[in-house]
């Protein structure tokens, strides 16, 4: 059996919503670029956002695990353009879980989709946690079989608040090896990187604070 190595972003995105379908999420439509009930920023910069008010209470989810694939714009982004990471209009994939499943199930989702589903070469993949986030790498250790010494902690690892106050708490972040070829050489360069060898494809926000 062959195994499909490109997708288009149709069938990434359909993948990905029927795979948290699958799992239990509520696909949700893509909110507006321009946030209408959200004064922190002008335009709409993560597929959280429209999240927030569930995670404080102000607003009922219509369920606790929702999945969508939300337009954003990223002005914080404009000077990186023309780099191999960095957009400034993209679509990102979430899956969020309003008070229901945590780091445990979060992790294991992510490593599922990424190998199973669009099947990553799992040697590809790297996982970073947040030097503070005890608790992640013991799952990602059970979850894909990293060892400790092979997890990255990185102290940008911390997501939020999105104005001056707000949910935010740890991440852990997946990067995918493009290759020894596109490094710049150090014998330091790993995920986090300045350059563009590890690429940032999945952040894993733990909203614990
Ligand atoms: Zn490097």
């Amino acid at each position: 059996m062959s195994v499909q190595t490109t997708f288009t972003s149709t069938q990434v995105r359909a993948l990905y919503l029927d795979y948290f379908a699958s799992k239990g999420h509520l696909k949700v439509a893509s909110s507006s670029l321009v946030p209408h009930n959200d004064p922190t920023v002008l335009l709409t910069t993560a597929g959280m956002q429209q999240m927030i008010p569930y995670f404080l209470a102000r607003e009922t989810p219509p369920a606790t695990r929702l999945t969508s694939a939300q337009k954003c714009f990223r002005t914080t982004d404009i000077d990186k353009v023309g780099n191999e990471r960095s957009l400034t209009f993209f679509e990102m994939l979430g899956n969020f879980s309003v008070g229901d499943y945590f780091k445990r199930e979060a992790i294991t989702y992510a490593w599922e989709f990424l190998t199973q589903v669009v099947k990553l070469p799992a040697d590809r993949l790297y996982p970073t946690v947040h030097p503070q986030d005890d608790e992640a790498p013991l799952y990602w250790h059970e979850i894909a079989g990293f060892p400790d010494e092979a997890i990255v902690r990185l102290e940008d690892n911390w997501w939020g608040p999105p104005g001056a106050s707000g949910p935010c708490g740890p991440d852990s972040e997946i990067y995918y090896d493009r290759g020894v070829e596109h490094g710049c050489g150090q014998s330091d360069c790993q995920p986090g990187c300045d350059c563009e060898r590890f690429l940032e494809i999945w952040n894993l926000v733990f909203m614990q604070y």
